[in-house]
């Protein structure tokens, strides 16, 4: 890792005359990035550019994880869902967000210690990774919750795909300590972005979020998913609607 002390001039990097006189504060960015364990390539071996781009590389990757678990973080996953809403409203596919939320975890940090919570939250993490398509986003959206947005998710499909994540966490057994496995249980809400009307990412959160509520309401470890809608048009109108509608999956 290349090693610097002071904020170094633009200039002195990159051949360019900093605007201003302005310096970019190199030290404190390589100082994070030193941090959290990136490998940055030697300036001298790779050429100012491309070292430079490589700094700018990791502090993007940097503000886009959540350093415990290594999950998207919640400012990803917005940008995720964002670009999710404009999807669906081009394509007219329909797109399932999840919210996962771990039940009584509290109880869990107050009986096994904060350090055996950040393992649970850990293992979490690593199901909830293992459960998704190359083309879905999961994220710590804070605390002891979780975040999924699954394109092209087929309303119909829904529920059996927030049920196979909750058993797939029943499953877990995390070692909190040698010889002591926890297990851990999560609630799931689950709602699709509209196809017909422009939802909003923050409209669409909220209804997976009173899913949630409900599922916690309703005695926990359960997911509860909006029902598939469907919808009182011709197959002709579908047609004209989407081409090939995703509709057709639910007959
Ligand atoms: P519920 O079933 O209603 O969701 O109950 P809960 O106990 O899971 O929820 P509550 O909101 O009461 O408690 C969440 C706890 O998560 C409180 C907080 O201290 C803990 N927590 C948040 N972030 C972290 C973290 O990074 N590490 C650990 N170990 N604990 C965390
Ligand atoms: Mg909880
Ligand atoms: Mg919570």
């Amino acid at each position: 890792m290349h090693s610097d002390s002071a904020a170094l001039p633009l200039s002195d990097l990159h051949g360019h005359t900093p605007v201003d006189g302005a310096e970019v504060p190199l030290d404190v960015a390589l100082q994070l990035l030193r941090h959290a364990g990136y490998d940055l390539p030697a300036p001298e071996a790779v050429g100012k550019d491309a070292w430079l781009l490589s700094v700018v590389a990791g502090l993007c990757e940097l503000s886009s994880r959540d350093p415990l678990t290594g999950l998207a973080n919640r400012r990803q996953f917005e940008l995720a869902l964002a670009r999710e809403v404009d999807r669906v409203a081009r394509t007219g596919e329909s797109a399932m967000v999840l919210m996962i939320d771990i039940d009584h975890f509290k109880k869990i940090n107050d009986t096994h210690g904060h350090a055996a919570g950040d393992l649970v939250l850990k293992a979490v993490a690593l199901v909830l990774q293992d459960c998704i398509r190359p083309m879905d986003t999961v994220a710590r959206f804070g605390g002891e919750e979780f975040a999924m947005v699954l394109p092209n998710c087929a309303p119909g499909f829904g529920h059996a795909v927030a049920e196979r994540i909750r058993l797939e966490v029943q499953n877990l057994a995390v070692p909190v300590v040698p010889g002591r496995e926890i297990s851990v249980t999560v609630s799931i809400g689950g709602a699709f972005a509209p196809q017909w009307v422009r939802s909003s990412a923050p409209l669409w959160l909220e209804r997976a979020d009173q899913k949630l509520y409900q599922a916690k309401a309703g005695g926990r470890n359960q997911a509860h998913v909006e029902q598939p809608l469907v919808a009182p048009v011709s197959a002709e109108e579908r047609g004209m609607l989407f081409g090939t509608s995703t509709f057709q999956e639910l007959e």
